[in-house]
């Protein structure tokens, strides 16, 4: 199996690097790694790829890469299918374009379309846009796409789902017949893959599996460890949570067969899965586990890369993973089908910090761990099937959020899913927000309302519950206040410190 390359062995330019680097971003994600090359090449790609993947990241980089910052002309555009997308997407390349002079736009439905006219007018080398409102602008003569020379459409399935598709073709005649085009979207069906056709020249397909895309429907809790006593809490952990089948992941050779010794040593039915081994004692290893002969495996992430190993109980991370895909990755291997699924990660004091930023990466919360019988006492678990899993909550949290929550499970998902873009309301038609910095840059609640009263004019008696952590904060507002907060405050000051400001997701 050949290594995944690094950012820097894709031919991106130092100030994307920098960038990248001050997000976190380790390694390239699998579409990353193959739609960065072609895109900064100048071939056309069709990417199926789901949200998860880093497809923004894909596009984004090669195309902030060849933006000229010297002209004001637009000449790039993201079509994308949602109001929710189009602010996503923008405030993705805004960090990816942290180091280089690049404007980035965005305009949708839903706003003022007079305040969106004068941003274009002070130049906008890249407009993300929903089709209704591009269309809108293009026909007031807003905006002009005749310089357009990179054109994305995100989510194409989704645009020909929403009827879009018409339009996106009448916006791509109007952009130079010269431009490169990429398009993304998680299937292609029929019209999506005619328009490609039509309106791209000789495209590279490249598609990656979505297979992380389960984590959020899995339950995921922290252990915080003492280095020296981690068996010793996982044998605990283990005798709690009495798993019918888990994978514990070390982070390499010589911890997982030490950690496979000690659990032996202890009486632990065990075995190990590391690169020392040879084919066919991995090949038994395998077997024995797949038929469920074995209830714990310890194993390294080579060694568990590419097997096929599913329906787990339990996940273990007894050492951190090496970022988030890898958490995404190696979690997405329990909770399959319908069935119970829990992650358990170990962390020092030393690495706690990291829990907060898995969680704002993969979009997804981790709360303490709890043996289960406390779990039950004071936290009823909804069942699986009929709704989606209550995620444990982060420390911290306050407790009337809890049963906010567990109101909002209550309700059909296809109500919650018809809700509108932007995060939607909660049972009180609060709207979650996310603001990506917490007590670690000075902020807190009082300075969180500050901003929101003074900064984005909201009266403050429409704020709602304020929600500092470590590293990022969230508030609930009526709707159309969440909508002034993140027009207002999105890529200011709070602190001295710029903020990026976004609907949480659920
Ligand atoms: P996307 O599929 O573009 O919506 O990205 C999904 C999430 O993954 C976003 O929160 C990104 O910030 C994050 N992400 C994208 N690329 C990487 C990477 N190479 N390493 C770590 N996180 C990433």
């Amino acid at each position: 199996m050949s290594e995944t390359k690094r950012f820097d062995q894709l031919g991106l330019a130092p100030p994307l690097l920098t960038a990248l680097d001050e997000l976190g971003y380790t390694e390239p994600t699998a579409i990353q790694e193959r739609a960065i090359p072609e895109l900064l090449a100048g071939h056309d790609v069709i990417g199926q790829a789901q949200t998860g993947t880093g497809k923004t990241a894909a596009f984004g980089l090669p195309l902030l890469q060849y933006l000229d910052p010297g002209s004001q002309e637009t000449q790039a555009i993201v079509l994308t299918p949602t109001r929710e997308l189009c602010i996503q997407v923008t405030q993705a390349l805004r960090a990816y374009a942290e180091h280089v002079d690049i404007e980035v736009v965005a305009v949708f439905g839903g706003a003022p379309i007079a305040t969106q006219q004068s941003r274009l007018r002070k130049g906008a080398h890249v407009v993300v846009a929903t089709v209704g409102r591009m269309m809108d602008l293009l026909n007031r003569r807003s905006l002009v796409l005749t310089s357009a020379r990179y054109v994305i459409l995100d989510e194409a399935d989704e645009m020909l789902d929403l009827g879009f598709i018409e339009d996106v073709e009448k916006i791509l005649r109007m952009c130079p017949s010269g431009r490169q085009t990429a398009l993304f979207s998680a299937t292609i069906p029929a019209p999506v893959a005619r328009l490609a056709e039509r309106y791209m020249y000789d495209p590279v397909t490249i598609r990656v599996t979505p297979k992380q895309l389960t984590v959020d429907a899995i339950e995921q809790a922290y252990v915080e460890v003492e280095p020296r006593n981690k068996t010793e809490r996982l044998i605990e952990v283990l005798r709690a949570e009495e798993p019918e089948q888990a994978i514990i992941f070390c982070r390499t050779k010589i911890g997982a067969a030490r950690l496979d010794d000690q659990l032996r040593d202890r009486g632990l039915r065990v075995k190990a899965l590391h690169g020392d081994m040879s084919q066919g004692q991995r090949d038994g290893v395998m077997i024995q586990f797949k038929e469920h002969k074995l209830p714990l495996l310890v194993a390294t992430d080579v060694a568990a890369r590419g097997l096929d190993i599913e329906h787990v109980t339990h996940v273990i991370n007894y050492d951190l993973p090496r970022n988030t895909e890898m958490y995404v990755h190696r979690i997405g291997r329990t909770g399959r089908v319908g069935r119970t699924g829990r992650a358990i990660t170990f962390v020092t004091a030393k690495q706690r910090d990291e829990i907060p930023r898995i969680e704002h990466e993969a979009k997804i919360a981790i709360g303490e761990w709890e043996p289960p019988e406390e779990r039950i006492e004071h936290a009823p678990r909804p069942r699986r099937r009929e709704h989606r899993a209550r995620k444990p909550e982060p420390k911290g949290a306050r407790p009337g959020e809890q049963a906010r929550d567990r109101a909002r499970e209550a309700e059909p998902a296809a109500e919650r899913e018809a809700e509108p873009a932007g995060g939607g309301g909660d049972a009180n038609g609060l709207v979650k927000v996310f603001i990506n910095r917490g007590s670690r840059s000075g902020i807190g609640e009082d300075e969180l309302r500050w901003a929101l009263t003074e900064g984005a004019v909201i009266p403050a008696r429409q704020i709602g519950p304020i929600r500092v952590l470590e590293r990022f904060s969230f508030v609930e507002l009526p709707g159309e206040q969440a909508a002034l907060a993140l027009e207002r405050l999105d890529g200011t000051k709070i602190e001295g410190k710029q903020v990026r400001v976004e609907y949480a997701r659920d």
